[in-house]
């Protein structure tokens, strides 16, 4: 019996046939998609794959945000294609700019010597708006406040498996509040600075860090360093009053003044990993193992036969990120005493 077999054991609800729509009780739950009017078609496969796999069965909403105002185009297409209701919201100006607190020359020479350094997105001032954007502001939209949920889609990305139940009901049952797909190391150059600021703020507020936290997954030597590991946030399904709550505003505000997310370059995905590994316990946060996910050149798919073979897998298992040398997989399962799948030494 495969790990993965076991796991979809528990699933609570009825298995939908791919014909059925979901009748049970539904809970506060939207898609949100941060997108350029430029990605629209890039969007538009993401949003169609989401739609055949899991959302035609159940229909829920979509929140579309964007820092520059949707183009009719982007809105009508969208509006086709999602089965539950569209909206679309224009980010508000104090989301998506420089705080009066940062040195904007500081920022530009950052820019210039991580250029050099050939660091990914490293002299680009838009990712570092986008990735302080998602730490710190999107749940604060407006849009996002009649929801409980989320579940973040990007343009490019494939859902490889039929998802028969619903995601954010098996989160809201079994007490989750963060789910992930994929996890991976940082690069370093990008938050030298993070993980100091990280323990400072925890030397303030003790309290905040969970009893049975997942420091064990982030740190090797108990929290002295961070040891890279995140969980990739172009997928999350995740509860918002996680990051709606104190010690996460708090965590955000006190990173933001620091200055890290433009004097370096932290992105949305470590910060996000570090509250929840610090802030929930461990048993709140759940993988995805069943999901069969690609976002660029990582990809997740189910290791068991049989279990694509049911779920209308279309990855190839080759292609599977999980036990690879650069994937943070094996570490969670180990941490999490998970049993891997029985045929995860074949796909290391
Ligand atoms: P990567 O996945 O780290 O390579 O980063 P992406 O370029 O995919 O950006 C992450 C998400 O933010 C995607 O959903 C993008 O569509 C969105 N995004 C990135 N930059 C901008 C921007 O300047 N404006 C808007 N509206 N969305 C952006
Ligand atoms: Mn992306």
């Amino acid at each position: 019996q495969s790990a993965v077999k076991a796991e979809q054991a528990e699933k609570p609800g009825k298995q939908l046939a791919n014909n059925e729509v979901a009748t049970g009780e539904r809970v506060k739950a939207t898609f949100v998609t941060l997108a350029r009017n430029s990605e629209l078609y890039e969007l538009i496969k993401s949003i169609r794959r989401v739609e055949d796999r899991f959302n035609r069965k159940f229909n829920y909403d979509w929140v579309f945000l964007n820092d520059e105002p949707f183009t009719q185009e982007f809105k009508d297409l969208t509006t086709a294609i999602v089965s539950g209701k569209t909206k679309y919201g224009l980010i508000p100006k104090e989301h998506w700019s420089y705080p009066d607190f940062i040195d904007q020359n500081k920022a530009a020479e950052s820019r210039e010597n991580m250029k050099a350094q050939r660091i990914i997105y490293g002299d680009s001032e838009s990712y570092r708006h986008m990735c302080r954007f998602e730490s710190g502001f999107f749940w604060q939209n407006p849009l996002l406040d009649e929801y409980d949920w989320y579940w973040r889609v990007e343009p490019g990305i494939q859902i490889h498996c039929d998802l028969d139940y619903d995601l954010f009901k098996f989160m809201q049952d079994n007490n989750k509040l963060y789910g992930f797909t994929i996890s991976i190391y940082e690069f370093e150059a990008t938050i030298p600075t993070l993980w100091k600021h990280t323990k400072d703020f925890l030397k303030l507020h003790p309290d905040y860090i969970a009893e049975n936290n997942l420091l064990d997954f982030i740190s090797n030597d108990r929290g002295e360093t961070y040891n890279l590991c995140h969980f990739w946030s172009n997928f999350e399904v995740g509860n918002l009053n996680f990051w709606r709550s104190k010690q996460y505003r708090e965590y955000f505000d006190y990173l933001d003044k620091t200055g890290g997310f433009f004097y370096e370059r932290w992105g949305d995905a470590p910060v996000h990993s570090l509250a929840a590994a610090l802030f929930l316990n461990r048993d709140q946060i759940h993988y995805f193992e069943d999901v069969g996910y690609n976002h660029g050149v990582y990809t997740q798919c189910p290791l068991n036969a049989q279990f694509r073979y049911d779920h209308k897998c279309h990855c190839n298992p080759d292609t599977d990120f999980t036990f690879r040398g650069y994937s943070c997989g094996k570490r969670y399962y180990d941490v999490m005493n998970m049993k891997k799948p029985a045929e995860w030494e074949h796909y290391t």
